[in-house]
């Protein structure tokens, strides 16, 4: 993790990730891919912090693990919540990349967090032939709303995409 850095290295370090994102982003309007952008990160940082070649070495290997790392939670989780929302899991992709690269401080209980929340989430994910209380159910995959006013109800699959996962809905308009 990053927190072994202290002063300048620790200043270097967060002005590297932030290049890295700038590069990656698009800063001459063509997205770089991370490999590019770590070189380009590395030299420039060796530049402006006055890093010796060691310094900036020990930098970009230390962001590319931390890369590494978040990349490999991030697959496990998806492989795990495949069925989860595809948008949802993207944007959360998103924010967490930005927040290693950006972040003064990542850490794993960043991810962590992550991960509980998305599990939270599929644990409240329910399926067809489950039995349901009175109630309305999206199908994760199409929006499809069921509405079931009895006290027991079994979700069929969705009558629309054939979907066999569902949500409840909170606030349901009965
Ligand atoms: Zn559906």
């Amino acid at each position: 993790m990053a927190s072994h850095f202290q002063g300048r290295l620790r200043e270097a370090y967060n002005a590297m990730s932030a290049r890295v994102l700038d590069v990656m982003q698009g800063e001459h309007g063509v997205r770089q891919s991370l490999e590019h952008a770590l070189m380009q990160a590395r030299e420039w940082v060796m530049t402006a912090s006055e890093l010796t070649h060691e310094e900036a070495d020990d930098l970009a290997a230390t962001l590319r693990r931390e890369v590494d790392e978040l990349s490999q939670t991030l697959a496990a989780a998806e492989d795990e919540f495949e069925d989860w929302v595809e948008t949802d899991l993207l944007v959360a992709e998103n924010q967490a990349l930005e927040r290693v690269l950006l972040a003064a401080d990542p850490t794993t209980r960043d991810l962590m967090r992550l991960k509980e929340m998305w599990a939270a989430q599929m644990a409240q994910l329910l399926h067809a032939g489950d039995t349901v209380g009175a109630g309305a159910y999206e199908c994760v995959d199409c929006g499809e709303v069921l509405h079931f006013d009895a006290e027991e109800n079994v979700l069929p699959a969705c009558p629309t995409c054939g979907g066999t996962c569902y949500r409840r809905l909170r606030s349901a308009v009965m």
